[in-house]
């Protein structure tokens, strides 16, 4: 086809780095992935019978645009009871995943040429829904030896004229770096001084092991200029229902809602009803995903440090981000001869961003039996490489 009847902006864009591995995966046998971004668990019990009975009932309708209301007034009330903010239910709305509020907060700010300054090593997704939504990535690289905790002083130094917005993942995907109270007050000093907007992906919220959290819009003065963006597929185990929330001031969710409105219609509306039951009775599995996950965390990091990868101790999320600089072999090199040798899949760091080099992403959103193969395998292959010393 010819190219003039594409989009520049979407040519451009470059596919996922992560599916090259997980093509080559799994094509493979007896492979085990620490590298999915997804929960092992299934969606708790009570939660998929919720759905099934709004079937049952025959509520199969689209719901309002912004969602369902009894499922707006749980969330209201779930932000307040986790993360003391207050979010009237006209101040949210129900997306398709955490994904799609991301997308409609960056169209609903941007205009052409608006800078949006990521985090690097950030998700995937951030950099080329800035660009798809006609504003332009400014990457931000943190780093490894101050365990990928934000430099505010460097920060304020990629602040330009046209800087519109930061994303922001707290725990972040990949690295779990935890970002505490302090340096989200100092960050709140300079989103006030430049007046920008922070979209803040708090996805991983719940999955916090060793301190309380504190949500972005929770810091003084930080409600207005604060996306929040929130879900129920890491938390709840729900990633196929494709279910996200977003929370902000009416005089910014009342735009996003058209975006919304014009290009989805609705969530899914038995997705919906299935997430008032999560919201309303979830707790006690939440909190045995939770433990399970800490338990799995605490043994990979020890793992990767006893096998001579220093490896810093990630306070969120469901990702151990190990330095591999000592081996000798690029990220991309690791991963593949680690897959082809000992077939175990993992993500190498440099697809979130350069400051990733060096760094391999394993999630441990898999049961302790693969973890405790996984790390017996890698063992093996860090053998195989003389100039690693165990520390
Ligand atoms: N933000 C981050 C940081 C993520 O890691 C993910 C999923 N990997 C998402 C957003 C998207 O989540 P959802 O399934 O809710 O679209």
């Amino acid at each position: 086809m010819s190219k003039f009847l594409l989009s520049n902006t979407v040519t451009a864009i470059q596919p996922s780095g992560i599916r090259k591995f997980f093509d080559l995966a799994s094509s493979m046998d007896n492979v085990i992935s620490l590298g999915v971004g997804e929960p092992d668990f299934v969606t708790p019990w009570n939660v998929r019978e919720a759905s099934i009975y709004s079937l049952e009932t025959g509520h199969t309708a689209y719901t309002s645009n912004a969602g369902l209301l009894e499922l707006r007034e749980e969330v209201s009330r779930y932000l307040n009871r986790k993360f003391q903010v207050t979010y009237h239910e006209e101040e949210i709305i129900i997306t398709v995943g955490a994904s799609q509020g991301i997308d409609i907060a960056l169209r609903t700010i941007l205009n052409p040429g608006d800078e949006v300054i990521v985090i690097d090593p950030c998700f995937v997704a951030y950099a080329p829904l800035v660009s798809l939504a006609g504003g332009i990535p400014v990457h931000f690289s943190t780093s490894g030896k101050d365990e990928f905790k934000l430099n505010i002083e460097a920060l304020a130094n990629t602040i330009t004229s046209k800087t519109k917005a930061i994303l922001l993942c707290n725990p972040n995907n990949p690295t779990g770096t935890l970002l505490e109270k302090e340096l989200l007050e100092q960050l709140a000093d300079l989103v006030k001084k430049h007046n920008l907007l922070v979209i803040s992906d708090e996805i991983y919220a719940e999955l916090v092991y060793d301190e309380e959290y504190t949500s972005f819009a929770n810091i003084e003065g930080m409600r207005d200029h604060t996306i929040l963006i929130s879900g129920f597929s890491k938390t709840f185990a729900m990633t196929g229902w494709r279910l996200g929330i977003v929370a902000a001031p009416t005089e910014i969710i009342s735009h996003m809602l058209k975006v919304h409105q014009y290009a989805i219609m609705c969530a899914p509306t038995m997705s919906q009803h299935a997430a008032v039951e999560a919201l309303r009775n979830g707790e006690a599995d939440v909190q045995a995903m939770r433990r399970s996950y800490m338990q799995r965390r605490n043994f990979l990091v020890k793992s990767f440090q006893e096998i001579g990868l220093p490896c810093h101790m990630p306070g969120g999320a469901f990702y151990v981000f190990p330095s591999i600089e000592n081996t000798g072999l690029t990220s991309e090199e690791f991963a593949q001869e680690l897959l082809i040798k000992e077939r175990v899949a993992v993500v190498p760091g440099n697809v979130f961003g350069e400051c990733g080099e060096g760094y391999i992403r394993c999630s441990y959103a898999t049961s302790l039996e693969k973890l405790i193969e996984a790390s017996k395998r890698i063992q093996r292959f860090i053998q195989t490489i003389p100039v690693v010393e165990p520390v």
